[in-house]
């Protein structure tokens, strides 16, 4: 699949990807769902993941529902990926989601991010642009590109 529709520069580039959301298992304690409200790893009352939304993977731990078989699709993923595309659980979700940074998100590529978006056509982010880039692409005339990967 090929990115019909490109993000603005400015723009989340997880809002027209999803494609990590398809691709891998999201497991996490079971503490982290509605079950478990009130009795660790979240504050009592705080956010949590809603139960029905997830399966169990053994004792002790939970996966997104859709992630644990394939063909592989987040139950909260909502839209089209590389298109639009959200989780209908962002303020919730779990910490496996989280603790996944986009590729240059802090500063290093992630190799599992490039992967999931190269699955589906989408090319893999690059690194913000520099200040020299920028005198580069003046003196070149050719506008910065931040979401494309510069050696390549
Ligand atoms: S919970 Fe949200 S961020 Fe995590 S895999 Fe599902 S759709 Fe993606």
């Amino acid at each position: 699949m090929t990115n019909e529709h490109p993000s603005p520069p400015d723009e989340n580039p997880c809002l027209s990807c999803g494609a990590c959301c398809t691709r891998y298992r999201v497991s996490f304690h079971w503490t982290e769902t509605t079950l478990g409200d009130g009795v660790a790893r979240r504050e009592p009352g705080g956010p949590h993941v809603p139960v029905e939304l997830t399966e169990p993977i053994g004792p002790h731990r939970q996966a997104m529902r859709g992630t644990a078989s394939y063909p592989l699709r987040c139950v909260a993923l909502v839209g089209e990926i590389g298109c639009s595309i959200g989780c209908a659980i962002h303020s919730v979700r779990p910490s496996p989601c989280r603790e996944f940074p986009r590729s240059w998100e802090n500063g290093e590529p992630n190799d599992r991010c490039d992967a999931s978006r190269i699955a589906f056509g989408l090319p893999p982010l690059g690194p913000p642009p520099t200040p020299s880039d920028s005198e580069n692409d003046t003196q070149a005339g050719v506008p910065a590109t931040p979401n494309s990967r510069s050696n390549v």
